[in-house]
């Protein structure tokens, strides 16, 4: 599949040295035995199953360095990530995962944290590569709102990257106290061979 090119405004962006990548949203959704009413929930929930089951679902994005095809994303994470997955028990039906190529960029965003492949730049290039990101994803947001349900929606969720007095990284990777000056290049990031910055 051909992919989209990237928007010029990221290619005018760009500094020197500085790579993006295509950014893809994984979205598996399974049903579930519920034992409670949900049909004040809005179709969506339980929309093609029977009473007594809805869907749940987990969404996040992936930024491989190289595109992939999404067939290939689909099976990995049906081998990988869903045997794995935490259900605690609740009786769940297969998944059907969605796959979808969202945009070209340097930065993939995960749960209140931004991340980026090493490719060498130094903290001061990486931290000047993120606040371009940043105001890019701001641009975004006020080309393209959604609304949904009558509530504005935005296109990219930042989770507080906006304001860079949350920036952080971390010395050891995990625990309390941990919180250092960004970008993070702990020992975890650095075994994924990636730049963190936490927000
Ligand atoms: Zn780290």
């Amino acid at each position: 599949m051909r992919l989209p090119d990237p928007h010029p405004r990221l290619l005018k962006d760009l500094l020197e040295g500085e790579k993006f990548y295509p950014i893809y949203n994984v979205h598996p959704r399974w049903p579930i035995d519920i034992d409670y009413d949900v049909s004040d929930y809005g179709e969506t929930w339980f929309a093609g199953l029977p009473r007594g089951q809805m869907w749940d679902s987990a969404s996040w994005y992936e930024m491989p360095k190289q595109p992939r095809p999404i067939p290939e994303i689909i099976e990995e994470t049906t081998k990988t990530w869903w045997p794995k997955y935490e259900h605690k028990g609740v009786p769940r039906g297969e998944p059907t995962i969605q796959v979808d190529f969202i945009r070209w960029e340097t930065w993939c965003g995960g749960w209140f944290d931004h991340w980026t492949h090493d490719i060498g730049l130094d903290d001061q290039q990486v931290l000047h590569s993120f606040s371009r990101f940043v105001m890019r994803m701001e641009e975004l947001n006020q080309r393209e709102v959604k609304i949904v349900n009558g509530y504005r929606q935005e296109a990219y969720c930042l989770m507080g990257a906006e304001d860079r007095h949350r920036w952080f990284g971390r010395i050891k990777g995990k625990g309390d106290n941990d919180q250092t000056d960004p970008p993070c290049r702990c020992p975890c990031c650095k075994k994924r061979g990636i730049v963190n910055i936490g927000h």
